[in-house]
């Protein structure tokens, strides 16, 4: 069969890989001139199976509520006039319920774990080097209360094979010594130590020179304009060269994987997917003083922000902003961060020659990704990750590869048959 990927993202890459991987011929189309350039661009690098609690949980609407107008606030939705932005909001709410919470965490662990397990595989197979880590990830709480809530998930996780463990403030500090510095104020932490981080671009660029080298063609700088329908099947898209000649791409089998943009070219198809675009911030900066820099990869519970060593750079990210397609750098949040990371490791980082980055996660209410066939007959869809898109990239483009083939998905998920979102 031959297959249009739609969109360069670690979702569109993946998936183009183990496309081809199965025997078929494969096209990739992106609006950039290079592979990963939106919100795979400069993600947190985190490989976090341990990372399985969703926005979405009982605490969240109080926590959200106190959060509106704080421009600082890990995660801050800014009320629009936006229909869409109140249903995701509504959407949301229902996926706060303990029930909702345990079973998207089981989803969400289940993928990660296979995902991971993918991603491992591949690097050995492909011999794939992005400034990965195998020293696992450390999640810090300085709130004695959110310390305490750890445990139940934590409990859960382990239930679901993924080993994350609490531990002491000493054992943290123990694991990594960077963190010695706020030991006084550390209430404890969680250890897994099977996840990972590593260049999240990095790894996409690489895999889009193994696909290359294996005959994927890769269409960038075609802007996609529509997806056509003939009778019930997708037809050809409609996409503009960089030059801004028109231009229709055929193909047998169509995969979105567009990301938070994803919504806007289904919804002509009748396609109402939950998804809405959730701004994070990352800063980069170049070590500075080794002595006080952290090695493993850590989460900050209390400012939501997590922290990758990627070779001598240091990588901080997170905070989410409920706001539309903006992508405006913020200096509030911004400063916020670098505030954190001078907190706690003062002195690590060159604050200097920070450089700082928005991306727009393509977040669902449950923060489960939608992946699997579409209500058309011949269009797929492998989109939706929100905070866990480069964890689940593997696994999710090895799955809709195994749907497009007509095989059942490795892993056991409510994504398989006609994706439950899609309708
Ligand atoms: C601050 C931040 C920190 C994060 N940290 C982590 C982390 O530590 N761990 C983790 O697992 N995940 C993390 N994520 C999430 C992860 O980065 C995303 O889930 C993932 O990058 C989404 O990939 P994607 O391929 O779906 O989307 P994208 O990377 O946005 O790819 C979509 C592609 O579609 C293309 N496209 C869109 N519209 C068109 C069009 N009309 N025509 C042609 N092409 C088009 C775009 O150019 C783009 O290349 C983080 C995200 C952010 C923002």
């Amino acid at each position: 069969m031959k297959v249009i990927v739609l969109g360069a993202g670690l979702l569109g890459v993946t998936s183009a890989y183990f496309l081809r991987q199965l025997g078929h011929e494969v096209v990739v189309v992106d609006r950039q001139a290079t592979p990963a350039a939106e919100t795979s661009f400069a993600n947190g690098g985190q490989i976090s199976v341990s990372h399985a609690e969703p926005w979405a949980n009982p605490s969240a609407p109080l926590k959200v509520l106190k959060w509106l107008g704080k421009e600082d606030a890990p995660l801050l939705f800014r009320v629009r006039a936006d229909m869409r932005q109140w249903l995701w909001g509504l959407q949301f709410l229902r996926e706060c319920s303990p029930a909702r919470t345990r079973h998207n965490i089981e989803q969400i662990v289940r993928l990660g774990t296979y995902s991971r397990e993918t991603l491992r595989e591949l690097r050995r197979k492909r011999n794939i080097d992005y400034d990965q880590r195998t020293q696992g990830i450390l999640h810090f709480y300085t709130s004695q209360r959110e310390f305490d809530a750890a445990e139940a998930p934590s409990a859960q996780m382990r239930e679901l094979g993924c080993e994350r463990h609490v531990i002491s403030a000493d054992e943290a500090v123990r694991i990594e010594p960077a963190l010695r510095h706020i030991r006084p104020s550390l209430a404890g932490a969680t250890y897994t130590a099977e996840d990972e981080s590593g260049d999240a671009n990095r790894f996409a660029r690489e895999l889009v020179k193994r696909c290359e080298e294996d005959g994927v063609q890769f269409l960038m700088s075609h802007t996609v304009t529509a997806l056509r329908k003939a009778a019930d099947v997708i037809d050809h898209v409609e996409a503009t060269e960089a030059e801004g000649r028109f231009t229709r791409i055929r193909g047998d089998a169509y995969v979105v994987a567009m990301g938070s943009l994803s919504p806007l070219y289904v919804h002509p198809l009748g396609i109402r997917l939950p998804i809405y675009p959730a701004k994070g911030y990352s800063v980069t900066m170049p070590v500075k003083d080794e002595s006080m820099a952290h090695q493993v990869s850590l989460t900050d519970d209390e400012f939501k922000l997590v922290f990758s060593r990627l070779g001598n750079r240091l990588r901080i990210a997170g905070t989410a902003e409920l706001n539309g397609y903006d992508r405006d750098l913020n200096r509030v949040r911004c400063e916020a961060i670098v505030r954190r990371v001078e907190e706690l490791f003062p002195g690590a980082g060159d604050t200097e020659r920070a450089q700082f980055w928005a991306g727009l996660r393509p977040a669902t209410p449950s923060n489960v990704p939608i992946i699997g066939r579409s209500t058309v007959a011949n269009l797929y869809l492998n989109t939706g990750h929100g905070t866990l898109g480069w964890t689940h990239a593997c696994g999710s483009g090895k799955s809709i590869a195994r749907i497009v083939s007509g095989l059942t998905p490795e892993v056991d998920l409510a994504f398989v048959g006609v994706a439950a979102n899609s309708r």
